[in-house]
């Protein structure tokens, strides 16, 4: 279907909440950018109560994270966890595994945006984040 020029009002799209299989803690999912064909562009803005974060997990085409409030975390597979504060830009390459969630005692919000692949695949889930690898102390 093809988008249609206009506003999305705020009150048009409610908040999710993250599913507790690709998340630990409670974590909002404001949409922003729904994919309508020939776009493969997605994007929340997603808000991680302190000490939430994701599971591990890799995007087949990658992400980018915008950092809008808070103090958060972001971990590459083989990394520390580094900490992201509000302006930070992420930019996590294809099939990379990671998580990202708040600092254990702030909130944190991101805009996340991040494409489907050619055929449709969308983020492919791990394990989830245990405590110790998201206590370990952070560089950055
Ligand atoms: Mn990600």
């Amino acid at each position: 279907m093809p988008v249609k020029a206009g506003v999305v009002r705020a009150g048009e799209r409610t908040t999710k909440q993250g599913s507790p299989d690709t998340f630990t803690g409670t974590v909002f999912q404001d949409p922003v950018i729904t994919a309508n064909s020939p776009s493969r562009l997605g994007g929340s803005v997603v808000t991680f109560t302190p000490g939430a974060r994701t599971a591990w997990h890799a995007h087949p085409v990658g992400q980018t994270l915008y950092c809008l409030t808070g103090v958060g975390r972001i971990c590459f597979q083989g990394q520390p966890p580094q900490a992201i504060n509000p302006g930070d830009i992420v930019n996590i390459p294809p099939n990379t595994m990671h998580w990202h969630g708040a600092a254990p005692d702030r909130l944190f919000a991101h805009l996340a945006l991040s494409e489907a692949g050619e055929k449709g695949e969308g983020t492919a889930w791990g394990e989830h984040v245990s405590d110790s690898e998201y206590t370990k102390p952070v560089s950055g």
